[in-house]
């Protein structure tokens, strides 16, 4: 279920459609920060719920620690018309961007 994309290399430069120039254009690459953990928060809500007595059910199995994997958003900046948009993250654990 989480053995997608373990490892993930990414060309600093990819050619990808711009939606802004409505053609394949050279996209530069770059990483964003961002929505880290987003449901790691919920684990710690769900961890509060469960309250003293008895068996904790479903949440006996909610993992405490950090996600194997981190979703990774990347921005794309099209070289040609210099607009940059994201595109929808997804997880993986490691991402590099290579050269
Ligand atoms: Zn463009």
């Amino acid at each position: 279920m989480r053995a997608i994309n373990r490892k993930m290399k990414m060309p600093k430069r990819v050619r990808i459609y711009c939606p802004f120039c409505d053609r394949h254009t050279i996209h530069e690459v770059e990483k964003v920060k961002k929505g880290r953990a987003s449901s790691l928060h919920w684990i710690v809500r769900q961890k509060k719920r469960r309250s003293g007595i008895g068996n904790s059910g479903k949440f006996s199995k909610v993992p405490g620690g950090d996600k194997p994997t981190k979703k990774v958003f990347l921005r794309y900046k099209c070289t040609e018309c210099k607009k940059s948009y994201q595109k929808p993250g997804f997880r993986v654990s490691k991402l590099e961007l290579v050269e």
